[in-house]
């Protein structure tokens, strides 16, 4: 490549490897985005159930986003001070040593194929070991299952494990490995945290589990702090220091800058990602949550309690694709508005069940409160305030296993510019709402990553710079708040438990 670039300036790349896409986001010295490359990543559905992609495409997709924005924003590589890696968490590749393919397809986080081997382990009496001390509970959704899969069912990969000769890694770890041309195979806390075998409190792998999970331990990566030199990429000769790693939720947490007890993020996209700081000791949840690692810095490991929505930003795609009452996400805002006062109507979109803090598979959706007067501006605006709702099940979750009164919560996700979504969430939790000026939370963590990594930033640094573009404060009366959670409330219970 030739480049005539403004060599004073100093950048930090994010590579930001998600489910549906690769993307390399580029950040300059005062923390804003100056480029961004994606590139779509293909799914494989080889079965029911089943989800995989092509490990060897991640890689180079990626590494066509880095070149694209180093090329199309004209800088020289010798400008770029660090990388920090994010990435879609718990799928899992096993490649081969020396040839550096992987044996299988990447199995992807929403892969069920183990969801068997998962009800047989959970009958054999592991699981109070298992929450103590890796804060999850047996599912297929982690790693460690779908690592045994592999195994078991690639020809010979037993014995070439066995042999040595293979390696296991979340996608930090696959593309870190690529990145530094096979020298490093290493992954952070974060990443580690979410495979089944990491032990949380002793922050090493658990042989109990390795054992539980049959997997052997000469397979698995190094683990290390979240900002942390992991290693090099030469780009066209120049040495580019991997000073960040964390998967996307942590990230995202990390880049709203939740560093204090009790701070709280969420990302609204197609489902909710829920995120509460929860200091340097792991609290458990009675309610469903998952007790996960936020990060390690400096010798200090911060813990995190974690929950999910299954359906918020895809309930308004529903509305668009599935009922067809509107064109786009953008116009509910709009229509909601119009019918402002009025809050007859109720929907529970428990389209595949709900998840914390019910955990009822069989429940379903469903509306309540048709009357004559029910109009397409109903559904919407009570589609949208489920979004609230449902948010607000989890904090309520959240503040009950910390003991932490939530006083704010930051807030990020495609979702997350609707205002009459973010004013209502404000009402029903009774909470302020603060919208970043940076969307791009998970970038942006894996930037803030590299760039304390690689000494170039200081946590006053980031301070300095965050921005809130928004703040939304609470104006709904206390009665009016409580009746309709009561309401919502006995809208859930109708839900649950239905058989089809
Ligand atoms: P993901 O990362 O999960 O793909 P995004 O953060 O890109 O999700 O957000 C996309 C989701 O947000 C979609 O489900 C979409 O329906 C929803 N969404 C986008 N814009 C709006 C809006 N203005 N109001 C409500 N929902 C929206």
């Amino acid at each position: 490549m030739k480049y005539k670039a403004n060599q004073l300036k100093k950048y930090i790349i994010a590579l930001d490897q998600g489910t549906t896409s690769s993307r390399t986001v580029l950040f300059d010295d005062d923390v804003k985005i100056c480029g961004i490359s994606q590139k779509e990543t293909k799914q494989i559905y080889p079965k029911h159930g089943w989800v995989e992609q092509d490990a060897v495409e991640i890689y180079n997709n990626q590494i066509q986003t880095l070149k694209n924005v180093v090329q199309e924003n004209n800088i020289h590589p010798s400008s770029i001070k660090a990388i920090g890696i994010t990435n879609q968490r718990e799928t899992t590749v096993i490649w081969n040593k020396k040839t550096g393919k992987p044996i299988y397809n990447a199995i992807v986080w929403q892969d069920i194929r183990t969801s068997e081997s998962c009800k047989r382990l959970k009958r054999q009496d592991h699981e109070d070991y298992i929450k103590e001390n890796t804060g999850l509970i047996i599912d297929s959704y982690f790693s460690a299952t779908k690592i045994k899969w592999i195994l078991d069912n690639v020809p010979n990969a037993r014995k070439q494990a066995e042999n040595n000769e293979l390696l296991f890694g979340t996608i930090d770890t696959w593309l870190l490995w690529n990145l530094t041309e096979g020298k490093v195979h290493a992954t952070d806390y974060t990443n580690a945290s979410r495979t089944l075998l990491f032990n949380i409190k002793t922050l090493e792998w658990d042989k109990k589990l390795l054992d539980i999970f049959d997997i052997p331990i000469n397979i698995l990566p190094e683990v290390k702090e979240s900002a942390h030199h992991f290693g090099d990429l030469i780009f066209d000769g120049v040495t580019i220091p991997i000073t960040g790693i964390a998967g996307d939720q942590q990230a995202a947490l990390f880049g709203q800058a939740c560093y204090n007890k009790g701070d709280t993020k969420s990302t609204y996209g197609t489902g909710c990602f829920l995120l509460m700081n929860t200091g340097g000791k792991p609290q458990y949840s009675k309610n469903g949550l998952l007790t996960t690692i936020a990060w390690g810095i400096n010798g200090k490991i911060t813990y995190a309690l974690e929950g999910s929505i299954f359906v918020a930003g895809s309930a308004v795609q529903w509305l668009r694709d599935g009922l067809k009452i509107i064109k786009s996400a953008e116009e509910t805002e709009e229509l909601a508005n119009k019918v402002k006062e009025d809050y007859s109507l109720f929907v529970v979109p428990a389209f595949s069940g709900l998840g914390a803090p019910y955990w009822d598979m069989d429940a379903r959706g469903a509306v309540f409160g048709i009357t004559h007067k029910t109009r397409k501006a109903h559904f919407i605006k009570a589609t949208l305030e489920s979004i609230a709702y449902q948010t607000k099940d989890l904090i309520h979750a959240m503040e009950e296993d910390s003991k932490i009164k939530l006083t704010y919560l930051k807030v990020d996700g495609g979702a997350s510019i609707n205002n009459y979504l973010m004013q209502f969430q404000a009402d029903i939790l009774n909470s302020k709402i603060e919208r970043s000026s940076i969307l791009e939370s998970t970038a942006l963590g894996a930037a803030y990553f590299a760039g304390l990594g690689s000494g170039m930033w200081t946590k006053k640094t980031i301070l300095k710079n965050i921005t809130i573009e928004k703040e939304f404060i609470p104006e709904m009366e206390v009665k009016k708040r409580d009746q309709l959670y009561k309401t919502w409330k006995k809208a859930i219970n109708r839900t649950t438990g239905w058989e089809d």
